[in-house]
Protein backbone atom coordinates (compact mmCIF):
# COMPACT_ATOMS: atom_id res chain seq x y z
CA UNK A 1 0.00 0.00 0.00
CA UNK A 2 1.19 3.31 -0.75
CA UNK A 3 0.04 6.42 1.54
CA UNK A 4 -1.37 9.29 0.08
CA UNK A 5 -0.46 13.10 1.36
CA UNK A 6 -4.20 13.57 2.80
CA UNK A 7 -3.34 10.30 5.79
CA UNK A 8 -0.70 11.56 7.39
CA UNK A 9 -0.89 13.81 10.64
CA UNK A 10 1.49 16.50 9.21
CA UNK A 11 0.99 19.40 12.29
CA UNK A 12 4.77 20.71 13.15
CA UNK A 13 6.09 18.10 11.31
CA UNK A 14 9.44 18.50 8.85
CA UNK A 15 8.14 17.30 5.66
CA UNK A 16 10.76 16.38 3.36
CA UNK A 17 9.17 16.51 -0.19
CA UNK A 18 11.20 15.19 -3.21
CA UNK A 19 9.98 17.50 -5.92
CA UNK A 20 10.86 17.62 -9.51
CA UNK A 21 11.66 21.36 -10.20
CA UNK A 22 13.95 20.11 -13.78
CA UNK A 23 13.20 23.33 -15.64
CA UNK A 24 14.00 25.29 -18.36
CA UNK A 25 16.44 28.56 -17.30
CA UNK A 26 17.10 31.35 -19.21
CA UNK A 27 18.93 34.58 -18.11
CA UNK A 28 19.01 33.39 -14.49
CA UNK A 29 14.85 32.90 -14.74
CA UNK A 30 12.45 30.39 -15.26
CA UNK A 31 11.00 29.94 -19.04
CA UNK A 32 8.79 26.88 -18.31
CA UNK A 33 7.35 26.48 -14.62
CA UNK A 34 4.87 23.74 -15.49
CA UNK A 35 6.56 21.65 -13.34
CA UNK A 36 6.72 23.95 -10.50
CA UNK A 37 2.56 24.96 -10.56
CA UNK A 38 2.08 21.21 -10.69
CA UNK A 39 3.33 20.65 -7.28
CA UNK A 40 1.87 23.82 -5.70
CA UNK A 41 -0.90 21.59 -4.51
CA UNK A 42 1.09 19.48 -2.43
CA UNK A 43 3.25 22.32 -1.22
CA UNK A 44 -0.03 23.99 -0.38
CA UNK A 45 -1.69 21.58 1.49
CA UNK A 46 1.63 20.64 3.69
CA UNK A 47 1.85 24.31 4.82
CA UNK A 48 -2.35 24.34 5.32
CA UNK A 49 -1.74 21.55 7.28
CA UNK A 50 0.69 23.26 9.41
CA UNK A 51 4.00 21.21 8.35
CA UNK A 52 7.47 22.83 7.85
CA UNK A 53 7.95 22.17 4.56
CA UNK A 54 11.53 21.24 3.14
CA UNK A 55 12.37 20.59 -0.57
CA UNK A 56 14.58 18.98 -3.05
CA UNK A 57 15.12 18.58 -6.68
CA UNK A 58 17.44 17.88 -9.06
CA UNK A 59 18.57 20.32 -12.24
CA UNK A 60 19.96 19.42 -15.23
CA UNK A 61 23.19 16.99 -15.42
CA UNK A 62 25.87 18.90 -13.14
CA UNK A 63 27.25 15.42 -12.74
CA UNK A 64 28.66 15.95 -9.15
CA UNK A 65 30.00 19.39 -9.16
CA UNK A 66 28.40 23.02 -7.63
CA UNK A 67 27.84 24.71 -10.96
CA UNK A 68 26.13 28.11 -10.97
CA UNK A 69 24.13 27.80 -13.82
CA UNK A 70 22.24 24.84 -12.92
CA UNK A 71 21.50 26.05 -9.47
CA UNK A 72 17.66 26.24 -8.31
CA UNK A 73 17.93 29.69 -6.98
CA UNK A 74 16.14 31.40 -10.23
CA UNK A 75 13.15 28.33 -9.13
CA UNK A 76 13.03 29.76 -5.37
CA UNK A 77 12.26 32.97 -6.92
CA UNK A 78 9.96 31.90 -8.95
CA UNK A 79 8.05 29.44 -6.57
CA UNK A 80 8.44 32.51 -3.92
CA UNK A 81 6.43 34.31 -6.48
CA UNK A 82 3.87 31.91 -7.41
CA UNK A 83 3.22 31.11 -3.26
CA UNK A 84 3.32 35.29 -2.58
CA UNK A 85 5.73 33.86 0.61
CA UNK A 86 9.54 34.42 1.09
CA UNK A 87 11.27 30.41 0.94
CA UNK A 88 14.38 30.02 2.82
CA UNK A 89 17.50 28.47 0.55
CA UNK A 90 20.66 26.45 1.45
CA UNK A 91 23.37 26.30 -1.19
CA UNK A 92 24.54 22.91 -0.22
CA UNK A 93 21.63 20.48 0.51
CA UNK A 94 23.37 18.21 3.44
CA UNK A 95 25.28 21.17 4.66
CA UNK A 96 25.41 21.41 8.49
CA UNK A 97 23.98 24.92 8.25
CA UNK A 98 21.33 23.58 5.44
CA UNK A 99 20.56 21.08 8.57
CA UNK A 100 20.17 23.98 10.82
CA UNK A 101 18.18 26.00 8.59
CA UNK A 102 15.87 22.73 8.58
CA UNK A 103 15.54 22.48 12.11
CA UNK A 104 15.25 25.93 13.16
CA UNK A 105 11.84 26.45 10.77
CA UNK A 106 8.48 27.27 11.94
CA UNK A 107 5.53 25.99 11.04
CA UNK A 108 3.90 26.92 7.63
CA UNK A 109 7.87 27.93 6.25
CA UNK A 110 9.63 26.16 3.27
CA UNK A 111 13.06 25.90 2.85
CA UNK A 112 14.67 24.55 -0.74
CA UNK A 113 17.79 22.65 -0.81
CA UNK A 114 20.27 23.51 -3.89
CA UNK A 115 20.69 20.86 -6.35
CA UNK A 116 21.11 17.21 -5.31
CA UNK A 117 23.23 16.40 -8.61
CA UNK A 118 25.70 18.81 -7.50
CA UNK A 119 26.78 15.56 -5.23
CA UNK A 120 27.50 12.45 -6.98
CA UNK A 121 25.73 10.73 -4.49
CA UNK A 122 22.44 11.57 -5.66
CA UNK A 123 22.78 9.89 -9.04
CA UNK A 124 25.00 6.74 -7.61
CA UNK A 125 22.23 6.64 -4.61
CA UNK A 126 25.11 6.37 -2.04
CA UNK A 127 24.00 5.94 1.55
CA UNK A 128 25.72 8.07 3.11
CA UNK A 129 23.87 10.94 1.13
CA UNK A 130 20.63 9.83 1.68
CA UNK A 131 20.82 9.37 5.31
CA UNK A 132 21.82 13.06 5.16
CA UNK A 133 19.19 13.91 2.94
CA UNK A 134 16.80 12.14 4.91
CA UNK A 135 18.11 13.96 8.36
CA UNK A 136 16.06 17.10 6.86
CA UNK A 137 12.26 15.08 7.36
CA UNK A 138 10.17 13.39 9.81
CA UNK A 139 7.68 12.57 7.15
CA UNK A 140 9.17 11.65 3.43
CA UNK A 141 6.34 12.82 0.21
CA UNK A 142 7.01 12.01 -3.60
CA UNK A 143 5.60 14.56 -5.76
CA UNK A 144 8.55 13.76 -8.17
CA UNK A 145 6.89 12.16 -11.23
CA UNK A 146 9.71 12.54 -13.45
CA UNK A 147 12.07 10.55 -12.23
CA UNK A 148 10.11 8.39 -10.70
CA UNK A 149 11.79 5.86 -12.97
CA UNK A 150 15.29 5.90 -11.55
CA UNK A 151 16.85 4.68 -8.44
CA UNK A 152 18.37 7.99 -6.88
CA UNK A 153 19.28 8.69 -3.46
CA UNK A 154 16.55 11.49 -2.82
CA UNK A 155 13.70 9.31 -4.16
CA UNK A 156 15.08 5.32 -3.25
CA UNK A 157 18.00 5.53 -0.92
CA UNK A 158 16.34 8.05 1.37
CA UNK A 159 13.15 6.18 2.07
CA UNK A 160 14.61 3.10 3.96
CA UNK A 161 15.12 6.04 6.46
CA UNK A 162 11.07 7.04 6.84
CA UNK A 163 8.15 4.95 8.71
CA UNK A 164 6.36 7.72 6.93
CA UNK A 165 6.20 7.81 4.01
CA UNK A 166 4.13 8.80 0.92
CA UNK A 167 3.36 9.90 -2.43
CA UNK A 168 2.19 13.72 -3.24
CA UNK A 169 -0.97 14.87 -4.83
CA UNK A 170 0.90 14.91 -8.53
CA UNK A 171 2.37 11.54 -8.35
CA UNK A 172 -1.18 10.35 -7.16
CA UNK A 173 -2.81 11.98 -10.37
CA UNK A 174 -0.06 10.63 -13.24
CA UNK A 175 -0.43 6.93 -11.34
CA UNK A 176 -4.69 7.35 -11.81
CA UNK A 177 -3.93 8.21 -15.32
CA UNK A 178 -1.47 6.43 -16.40
CA UNK A 179 -1.95 3.51 -14.70
CA UNK A 180 -5.00 2.51 -13.00
CA UNK A 181 -7.28 4.53 -16.09
CA UNK A 182 -5.18 1.58 -18.59
CA UNK A 183 -6.21 -1.12 -16.47
CA UNK A 184 -9.52 -0.62 -17.37
CA UNK A 185 -9.69 1.84 -19.94
CA UNK A 186 -13.27 3.16 -22.14
CA UNK A 187 -13.41 2.05 -25.36
CA UNK A 188 -11.57 2.14 -28.34
CA UNK A 189 -8.41 3.16 -26.74
CA UNK A 190 -6.63 5.22 -29.10
CA UNK A 191 -2.61 4.95 -28.47
CA UNK A 192 -1.11 7.62 -31.02
CA UNK A 193 2.77 7.76 -31.43
CA UNK A 194 5.33 9.61 -33.21
CA UNK A 195 8.31 11.39 -32.50
CA UNK A 196 11.83 10.49 -33.78
CA UNK A 197 13.12 7.62 -31.99
CA UNK A 198 11.41 4.21 -32.07
CA UNK A 199 13.81 2.74 -29.55
CA UNK A 200 12.11 4.67 -26.45
CA UNK A 201 8.52 3.36 -27.39
CA UNK A 202 9.14 -0.16 -28.05
CA UNK A 203 7.73 -1.16 -24.44
CA UNK A 204 4.95 0.72 -25.09
CA UNK A 205 4.26 -0.44 -28.79
CA UNK A 206 4.73 -4.09 -27.12
CA UNK A 207 2.18 -3.50 -24.42
CA UNK A 208 -0.62 -2.05 -26.22
CA UNK A 209 -0.79 -4.48 -29.18
CA UNK A 210 -3.74 -6.68 -27.83
CA UNK A 211 -4.57 -4.08 -25.48
CA UNK A 212 -5.50 -0.97 -27.85
CA UNK A 213 -8.17 -0.98 -30.21
CA UNK A 214 -6.17 1.43 -32.33
CA UNK A 215 -2.47 2.30 -32.57
CA UNK A 216 -1.39 5.53 -34.71
CA UNK A 217 2.08 5.83 -35.85
CA UNK A 218 2.96 9.46 -37.73
CA UNK A 219 6.16 11.46 -36.59
CA UNK A 220 9.39 10.34 -37.92
CA UNK A 221 9.53 6.66 -36.81
CA UNK A 222 6.68 6.07 -39.21
CA UNK A 223 9.42 5.78 -42.01
CA UNK A 224 11.18 2.79 -40.22
CA UNK A 225 8.32 1.36 -40.62
CA UNK A 226 7.35 2.43 -44.14
CA UNK A 227 10.90 1.33 -44.94
CA UNK A 228 10.78 -2.09 -43.53
CA UNK A 229 7.03 -2.95 -45.75
CA UNK A 230 9.84 -1.90 -48.69
CA UNK A 231 8.55 1.59 -49.28
CA UNK A 232 10.12 4.24 -51.11
CA UNK A 233 10.67 6.99 -48.23
CA UNK A 234 13.02 9.32 -49.62
CA UNK A 235 15.27 10.89 -47.59
CA UNK A 236 13.09 10.36 -44.58
CA UNK A 237 14.40 10.12 -41.39
CA UNK A 238 15.18 6.04 -41.11
CA UNK A 239 16.63 4.42 -38.24
CA UNK A 240 18.12 1.31 -40.12
CA UNK A 241 18.83 -0.26 -36.78
CA UNK A 242 15.15 -0.56 -35.99
CA UNK A 243 14.20 -2.01 -39.57
CA UNK A 244 13.92 -5.50 -38.16
CA UNK A 245 12.28 -5.06 -35.41
CA UNK A 246 9.67 -3.03 -36.99
CA UNK A 247 8.88 -5.52 -39.20
CA UNK A 248 8.93 -7.71 -35.86
CA UNK A 249 5.99 -5.32 -34.36
CA UNK A 250 4.09 -5.24 -37.66
CA UNK A 251 3.83 -9.37 -37.88
CA UNK A 252 3.06 -9.32 -34.09
CA UNK A 253 -0.03 -6.94 -34.38
CA UNK A 254 -2.66 -9.43 -33.02
CA UNK A 255 -6.20 -8.96 -31.48
CA UNK A 256 -8.32 -6.61 -32.42
CA UNK A 257 -5.61 -3.77 -32.55
CA UNK A 258 -5.20 -2.23 -36.36
CA UNK A 259 -1.84 -0.71 -36.51
CA UNK A 260 -2.22 2.63 -38.73
CA UNK A 261 0.22 4.36 -40.91
CA UNK A 262 0.46 7.76 -42.47
CA UNK A 263 -1.12 7.64 -46.07
CA UNK A 264 0.41 10.82 -47.42
CA UNK A 265 3.41 12.94 -46.16
CA UNK A 266 4.28 16.91 -46.31
CA UNK A 267 7.73 17.14 -47.38
CA UNK A 268 10.53 19.64 -48.15
CA UNK A 269 14.16 19.01 -49.11
CA UNK A 270 15.03 20.14 -45.53
CA UNK A 271 14.09 21.30 -42.13
CA UNK A 272 14.95 24.49 -42.86
CA UNK A 273 12.76 24.71 -46.22
CA UNK A 274 9.61 25.13 -45.14
CA UNK A 275 8.72 27.68 -47.96
CA UNK A 276 8.64 25.02 -50.24
CA UNK A 277 6.46 21.36 -49.61
CA UNK A 278 5.16 19.01 -51.57
CA UNK A 279 2.44 16.23 -50.74
CA UNK A 280 3.42 12.82 -51.47
CA UNK A 281 1.65 9.41 -50.69
CA UNK A 282 4.03 7.32 -48.06
CA UNK A 283 5.78 5.25 -50.82
CA UNK A 284 6.45 7.76 -53.51
CA UNK A 285 8.52 10.25 -51.80
CA UNK A 286 10.78 11.53 -53.88
CA UNK A 287 14.74 11.05 -53.05
CA UNK A 288 16.02 14.25 -52.60
CA UNK A 289 12.55 15.14 -50.17
CA UNK A 290 11.66 14.09 -47.20
CA UNK A 291 8.88 13.69 -44.88
CA UNK A 292 8.51 16.35 -42.15
CA UNK A 293 4.58 16.36 -41.13
CA UNK A 294 1.68 13.94 -42.03
CA UNK A 295 -0.12 15.35 -45.31
CA UNK A 296 -4.33 15.75 -45.08
CA UNK A 297 -5.10 12.59 -46.03
CA UNK A 298 -3.70 10.95 -43.14
CA UNK A 299 -4.91 14.00 -40.57
CA UNK A 300 -8.75 13.27 -41.68
CA UNK A 301 -8.04 9.23 -41.33
CA UNK A 302 -6.45 9.87 -37.92
CA UNK A 303 -8.39 12.30 -36.59
CA UNK A 304 -11.51 10.30 -37.47
CA UNK A 305 -10.45 7.65 -35.49
CA UNK A 306 -9.72 9.95 -32.63
CA UNK A 307 -13.10 11.15 -32.56
CA UNK A 308 -14.98 7.82 -32.22
CA UNK A 309 -12.76 6.46 -29.47
CA UNK A 310 -13.21 6.63 -25.66
CA UNK A 311 -9.62 7.17 -24.40
CA UNK A 312 -6.80 8.15 -26.34
CA UNK A 313 -3.21 8.48 -25.24
CA UNK A 314 -0.53 10.06 -27.04
CA UNK A 315 2.99 10.38 -27.26
CA UNK A 316 5.37 12.01 -29.48
CA UNK A 317 4.38 14.85 -32.39
CA UNK A 318 3.19 13.93 -35.89
CA UNK A 319 5.78 16.10 -37.55
CA UNK A 320 8.56 18.35 -36.96
CA UNK A 321 5.99 21.14 -34.80
CA UNK A 322 8.68 22.91 -33.69
CA UNK A 323 8.86 24.89 -37.47
CA UNK A 324 6.10 26.71 -38.68
CA UNK A 325 4.95 24.56 -42.12
CA UNK A 326 5.79 21.04 -40.58
CA UNK A 327 3.42 22.11 -37.22
CA UNK A 328 -0.67 21.40 -39.09
CA UNK A 329 -0.36 17.77 -38.26
CA UNK A 330 0.76 17.95 -34.96
CA UNK A 331 -1.51 20.60 -34.15
CA UNK A 332 -4.64 19.15 -35.95
CA UNK A 333 -4.45 16.26 -33.59
CA UNK A 334 -3.93 18.18 -30.94
CA UNK A 335 -7.32 20.35 -31.67
CA UNK A 336 -9.27 16.62 -32.01
CA UNK A 337 -8.31 15.61 -29.04
CA UNK A 338 -9.49 18.66 -27.10
CA UNK A 339 -12.44 18.16 -29.14
CA UNK A 340 -12.74 14.30 -28.09
CA UNK A 341 -12.01 15.57 -23.82
CA UNK A 342 -15.30 17.38 -24.57
CA UNK A 343 -16.68 14.52 -25.75
CA UNK A 344 -15.88 12.67 -22.31
CA UNK A 345 -13.06 10.91 -23.50
CA UNK A 346 -10.38 10.46 -21.69
CA UNK A 347 -7.49 12.07 -23.10
CA UNK A 348 -3.84 11.38 -22.24
CA UNK A 349 -1.18 13.36 -22.93
CA UNK A 350 2.70 11.96 -22.53
CA UNK A 351 5.17 13.81 -21.01
CA UNK A 352 8.20 15.16 -23.35
CA UNK A 353 7.25 16.81 -26.80
CA UNK A 354 3.99 16.06 -26.99
CA UNK A 355 3.41 18.21 -23.62
CA UNK A 356 5.45 20.74 -25.46
CA UNK A 357 3.03 20.60 -28.53
CA UNK A 358 -0.16 20.59 -26.31
CA UNK A 359 1.38 24.22 -24.93
CA UNK A 360 2.29 25.54 -27.89
CA UNK A 361 -1.26 25.53 -29.23
CA UNK A 362 -2.85 26.57 -26.36
CA UNK A 363 -4.89 23.27 -25.45
CA UNK A 364 -3.15 22.42 -21.82
CA UNK A 365 -6.40 22.78 -19.93
CA UNK A 366 -8.51 20.83 -22.71
CA UNK A 367 -7.21 17.61 -22.51
CA UNK A 368 -8.04 15.05 -19.29
CA UNK A 369 -4.09 15.01 -18.12
CA UNK A 370 -0.67 15.88 -19.27
CA UNK A 371 1.55 13.98 -17.46
CA UNK A 372 4.66 15.99 -15.78
CA UNK A 373 7.21 12.90 -16.97
CA UNK A 374 8.43 12.26 -20.61
CA UNK A 375 10.24 9.09 -19.89
CA UNK A 376 8.90 7.90 -16.57
CA UNK A 377 5.46 8.06 -18.09
CA UNK A 378 6.46 5.69 -20.66
CA UNK A 379 8.16 3.76 -18.47
CA UNK A 380 4.78 3.44 -16.34
CA UNK A 381 2.54 3.19 -19.51
CA UNK A 382 4.89 0.24 -20.61
CA UNK A 383 4.35 -1.82 -17.03
CA UNK A 384 7.52 -0.97 -15.94
CA UNK A 385 8.27 -1.26 -12.57
CA UNK A 386 9.08 2.50 -11.42
CA UNK A 387 12.06 1.92 -8.40
CA UNK A 388 10.90 5.38 -6.36
CA UNK A 389 6.95 4.07 -6.72
CA UNK A 390 7.86 1.27 -5.43
CA UNK A 391 9.55 2.39 -2.36
CA UNK A 392 6.84 4.00 -1.22
CA UNK A 393 4.73 0.73 -0.29
CA UNK A 394 4.72 -0.13 3.13
P1 LIG B 1 11.05 11.85 -29.74
O1 LIG B 1 12.00 12.37 -28.70
O2 LIG B 1 11.46 10.55 -30.28
O3 LIG B 1 9.61 11.85 -29.24
O4 LIG B 1 11.12 12.87 -30.96
C1 LIG B 1 10.60 14.16 -30.93
C2 LIG B 1 11.12 14.92 -32.12
O5 LIG B 1 10.74 14.25 -33.30
C3 LIG B 1 10.58 16.32 -32.25
O6 LIG B 1 11.59 17.24 -31.95
C4 LIG B 1 10.15 16.41 -33.72
O7 LIG B 1 10.63 17.57 -34.37
C5 LIG B 1 10.80 15.19 -34.34
N1 LIG B 1 10.07 14.69 -35.51
C6 LIG B 1 8.76 14.47 -35.64
N2 LIG B 1 8.45 14.07 -36.88
C7 LIG B 1 9.60 14.06 -37.59
C8 LIG B 1 9.92 13.76 -38.94
N3 LIG B 1 8.99 13.40 -39.82
N4 LIG B 1 11.23 13.86 -39.31
C9 LIG B 1 12.17 14.23 -38.42
N5 LIG B 1 11.92 14.54 -37.13
C10 LIG B 1 10.65 14.45 -36.71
Amino acid sequence: MIKTLKSFDLKNKRVLIRVDFNVPIENDRVVDDFRIRAVLPTIQFCLKAGAKVILMSHLGRPKGQPNPEKSLIPVGESLADLLEMPIKFSDDCVSEDAHDVTLGLRTGEIHLLENLRFHNGETTNDSEFSTALAKHGQVYINDAFGTAHRSHASNVGVTKHFMHKGMGFLVETELQYLSTAMQNPAKPLTVILGGAKIDTKLDLIHRFIGRADNILIGGGMAFTFLKARGKDVGNSLVDPAMESTAKHIMASARGNTKLIFPKDFVCASSMKDAQHTEIHQAGGIPDDLMGLDIGPETVESFTDIISESGTILWNGPMGVFEVDGFHKGTEQVALRIATATENNATTIIGGGDSAAAIKQFGLMKNVSHVSTGGGASLELLSGNTMPAIYSLEI
